[in-house]
């Protein structure tokens, strides 16, 4: 499993749009959809794969939305799911290797190369695809949007949001620090530490969220004590928080600085996490 989860290419087949990986967040398959083909994102985080894999595309392209063909999306997503429920996704291909018991879909996921919320097109291609959802997929397969919170303030995407969760969705919403200066340090973003906390804070209220940190080595330096407590501090403030998903660099990154850390690191800061917090808190180790 741990191979087959480290083999997590965005593209799959002549396929635009969508492509399916095994991911250990969502315990089995899941397939990707991509809302921002050109890289935007109002981050730069220090792990994040993109930039890692195509650091002079996504600089390029770092502010330039593209259309999206929404009829596209939807046949090759209609495709990929076809190909999941009769079996031949797991027939020469590299999903092959993907044990038994992973081969059910357990979500479609809004992840990609950039920040789907930022796409002009998302409330429309997200109605499309709960459509999609209820006419060919089990009950179960949910819909998993990965944020990192910068426009939950925003009424359309929380309308939006709201459909979504209603079809059986779940908010995965980043939350990498503790302090400003550890923020600015990960996400190297222009909108204020401040300003994420208020929109998650907000959100939660009457949402559930599901939070997703990921720590690292940063010049060889594990984040201290004092970042984790206030960390952990801050997810206190936050309302409904179904779970928190702690963890660290799997793959590449775009700087040589940015390192996994040791399984023994990330489990001092999951137990310091569940002791000042009191929530469900699950670690992901590197490999
Ligand atoms: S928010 Fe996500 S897509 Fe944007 S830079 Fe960070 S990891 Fe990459």
């Amino acid at each position: 499993m741990s191979s087959i989860v480290q083999h997590h290419p965005r593209r799959f087949h002549t396929f635009h749009y969508v492509y399916p990986v095994v991911s250990r967040r969502s315990g089995g398959l899941s397939i990707g959809v991509n809302l921002s083909p050109t890289a935007l994102c109002n981050f730069s985080c220090v792990y994040c794969q993109v930039l890692a894999e195509n650091q002079e595309n996504a600089a390029r392209n770092a502010h330039a939305a593209t259309l999206i063909d929404s009829d596209l999306l939807e046949t090759e997503l209609r495709q990929l799911i076809g190909m999941v429920n009769d079996g031949s996704l797991f027939r020469n291909t590299w999903l092959s290797r993907t044990p038994l018991e992973k081969r059910i879909l357990r979500d479609i996921a809004f992840s990609g190369d950039g920040e789907p919320t930022l796409s002009p097109q998302f409330s429309k291609i997200v109605q499309g695809v709960a459509d999609l959802r209820r006419e060919i997929c089990t009950e179960t397969t949910k819909i998993v949007l990965i944020t990192n919170a910068s426009t939950l303030h925003r009424q359309s995407v929380t309308n939006t949001l709201k459909t979504l969760l209603a079809d059986n969705g779940e908010i995965w919403a980043k939350l990498d620090a503790g302090t400003a200066d550890y923020f600015r340090t990960v996400s190297r973003s222009a909108i204020p530490y401040e300003k994420i906390l208020t929109n998650l804070t907000e959100f939660s209220k009457t949402n559930p969220v599901v939070i997703q940190s990921c720590f690292a080595l940063l010049h060889n330096k594990e984040p201290d004590n004092e970042e984790i407590r206030q960390y952990a501090e801050r997810l206190k403030l936050l309302g409904q928080v179904q779970r928190v998903q702690i963890y660290t660099v799997a793959r590449l990154a775009p700087e040589s600085w940015v390192l996994p850390l040791s399984n023994e690191q990330l489990d001092r800061i999951t137990e310091t996490v569940r002791k000042i917090t009191a929530l469900p808190v699950d670690s992901f180790y590197s490999a």
